[in-house]
């Protein structure tokens, strides 16, 4: 189980209890109970000329992998569009038309279990600058992907993208 929190009501430091058949922390003194829940990512597949554009992360966790753009969708925001923004802060590429793709489960991420929301941009337009959060971005070829690539999900879609490109090129 997870560290102490505090009631989001009175303050009062929550205890684990046994409720709807699983631990739950909860209030004793106003009964208010902490539901933990999953984290929603949103991240972005774009391709160019069969190549897969990748960004190097700059910051832990892992650090130096690579990922898609991709980021946290704010709690007021519609996946869809989160996936729009964080391309543009962390690419500057405008993506002009966006498709559904998949969602991921994963488990495997220090900050916590989460749904990632991957799209497909069907077209881009714009000049590729990252920002801060990334060391390098380069479009790779399905043979030439780096091996350490970001987990939250990046390294099941990732593989599932060369899969993909590897069968268009055996055609
Ligand atoms: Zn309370």
């Amino acid at each position: 189980m997870m560290n102490s929190h505090y009631c989001f009501q009175c303050g009062q430091v929550l205890e684990i209890k046994h409720l709807d058949q699983r631990e739950r922390e909860v209030c004793t003194v106003c009964g208010w109970v902490y539901y933990a829940q999953l984290k929603v990512g949103a991240a972005v597949v774009i391709e160019n000329d069969n190549k897969l554009l990748l960004l190097q992360r700059s910051y832990e966790p892992w650090k130096g992998s690579w990922m898609l753009p991709a980021g946290y969708v704010e709690a007021d925001e519609n996946p869809m569009d989160a996936a729009r923004r964080e391309v543009f802060e962390e690419t500057n590429l405008v993506v002009d038309d966006i498709e559904f793709f998949q969602v991921y489960y994963f488990s495997d991420d220090p900050r916590g279990n989460g749904v990632t929301f991957v799209y497909k941009a069907k077209s881009i337009s714009g000049e590729l600058r990252i920002n801060n959060e990334s060391s390098a971005a380069q479009y790779f070829a399905w043979k030439d992907v780096p091996s350490y690539l970001t987990k939250g999900g990046h390294d099941q879609v990732i593989a599932e993208w060369i899969l993909a490109a590897r069968q268009r090129d055996l055609q």
